[in-house]
């Protein structure tokens, strides 16, 4: 979108540390992330947080509706858990050692397994979502000697090589670095496809979200997984399940899998499992999955990470668990969901941009309408797409203090994401700036012409 800043890194002007934090971000970071976020004048430093709120370097005071996609469930920097990191630090613990059998992982685990399904009993540890994809796809293809994933249109899971093969957009699907090949792609919802896929093509595993997330928060009817699964099962192909931004209460369960109904031979979590403040995700898998992949003596040490299950995102996960559960989070994500979606409707019914909104818990996406009209012949087609919404948040942002993101692989979308701690005044309050943002930004030819006034001729929206 926006042209690269080109500044040298070897030879800055002035002293580096004296610039402005944006400049450090731009000069030493990632330029164009810097001038991309400066054209949506995102460019802030928040420099604290406190559950549903932040603040930036000039105390300026943001709500947020983003929550980090997903990751700051319990709030940030919930009392509890800096309590328990602080104390787990002065206990000066063991970590890292990577050549024992630490009982707070066990734990941990013991815990996951109490929440989930009896029969998911083997838990390996990572570092990110993405790692844990990586771990899911290794398991399936040693367990059934098979090399094929299927896994759902518009579905998210990660950038690591992997994870990234999974995701049927070519920009993102490129970091795989083949072609994917070994991916086939199946309608979301859709359980025919997936019958004619693994009929045909024998696949090692289908990996899906129960709600898709980046994708637009798209959510399959009720029968969905539990079908998936059993086509899985009768076509000897592993059932991957992915909850890592659906999981922790944010669809107003602990998570959105019916383990009555539904046993995934591996199910993965991560973001919000750590409350945030410490990189931490699983997967879990039942033990047939993990005696066919790994269940070996030489085999049993392949998952191995470096920093996988410390100590310290070991402390974050458990207390983050037991917040979930001891302030009954996903109620709280129920009950408040279903409030703002009502709210939401009510919009939608005056806007006739809106084209839908889709809830789960507090998982919330907004779809706008396709951009049409005159003025989009001189948008260039990538930004009739999505940048609609992406101004809306800019001014959300701007005129409201309120942190919100369209959905990655559905720009068309915003996503609504607060924490799961947040109150009835303060959805009444996003919901409040978003009329008011929409009332005066009707339609997306003014949108976009007036965001390109500001990009191009860098006068404000
Ligand atoms: N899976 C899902 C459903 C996600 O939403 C994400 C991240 O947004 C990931 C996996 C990747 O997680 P991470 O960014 O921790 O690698």
């Amino acid at each position: 979108m926006g042209k690269p800043a080109s500044r040298s890194c070897h030879a800055p002007e002035g002293d580096p540390l004296s610039a402005p934090n944006a400049d450090l971000y731009a000069r030493y970071v990632n330029p164009e992330l810097a001038e991309l976020l400066r054209v949506f004048d995102y460019g802030r430093d928040y420099v604290r947080a406190c559950g549903t709120r932040l603040w930036d370097i000039d105390g300026k005071e943001y709500l947020d509706f983003l929550a980090g996609y997903g990751v700051h469930n319990v709030g940030h920097n919930h009392p509890r858990l800096l309590k328990t990191l602080r104390e787990t630090l002065d206990a000066q613990g063991s970590s890292m050692l990577n050549m024992d059998a630490p009982q707070y992982r066990g734990s941990l685990a013991r815990k996951l397994n109490s929440l989930t399904h009896p029969d998911l009993c083997r838990t390996v540890f990572a570092n990110s979502g993405a790692e844990a994809v990586d771990v899911a796809i290794k398991t399936a293809r040693r367990a059934t000697g098979r090399s094929t994933i299927v896994a759902c249109r518009g579905g998210y899971h990660g950038l690591s090589i992997g994870a990234a093969g999974l995701i049927e957009d070519p920009l993102y699907n490129s970091l795989h670095g083949t072609d994917s090949k070994d991916v086939r792609w199946v309608p979301f919802g859709d359980c025919s496809s997936l019958e004619v896929v693994c009929r045909g093509e024998k696949p090692a595993a289908f990996i899906m979200e129960p709600v898709q997330g980046e994708g637009g928060i798209r959510i399959p009817a009720d029968s969905y997984m539990e079908q998936a699964a059993g086509i899985c099962r009768r076509h000897g192909c592993l059932f991957v399940v992915d909850e890592i931004q659906t999981g922790l209460g944010r669809t107003g369960a602990m998570f959105a899998t019916p383990f009555d109904r539904v046993l995934p031979d591996i199910l993965l979590l991560g973001k919000a499992l750590s409350g945030g403040i410490v990189p931490i995700a699983v997967a879990m898998m039942t033990a047939g999955a993990w005696k066919r992949s790994f269940g070996t003596p030489w085999a049993c040490n392949l998952n191995a990470s470096t920093f996988a299950g410390g100590r310290l995102a070991v402390a974050a996960a458990a207390e983050c668990l037991a917040i979930v559960e001891d302030e009954d989070l996903p109620a709280c994500a129920t009950g408040r969901g279903a409030q703002m979606a009502g709210k939401l409707l009510e919009l939608a019914s005056r806007h006739s941009i809106i084209r839908e909104v889709r809830q789960k818990g507090l998982l919330l996406g907004i779809e706008f309408r396709p951009a049409s009209g005159l003025l989009m012949k001189a948008v260039p087609a990538w930004a009739r797409e999505g940048m609609y919404a992406q101004v809306i948040c800019a001014l959300l942002l701007r005129d409201h203090g309120i942190v919100a993101q369209p959905c990655t692989l559905a720009p068309n979308v915003l996503r609504v994401e607060p924490p799961l701690v947040v109150s009835e005044i303060e959805t009444d309050t996003f919901v409040a700036a978003l009329d008011e943002t929409l009332s005066a930004c009707p339609d997306h030819g003014a949108a976009l012409a007036s965001a390109f006034r500001k990009r191009v001729l860098g006068k404000s929206l």
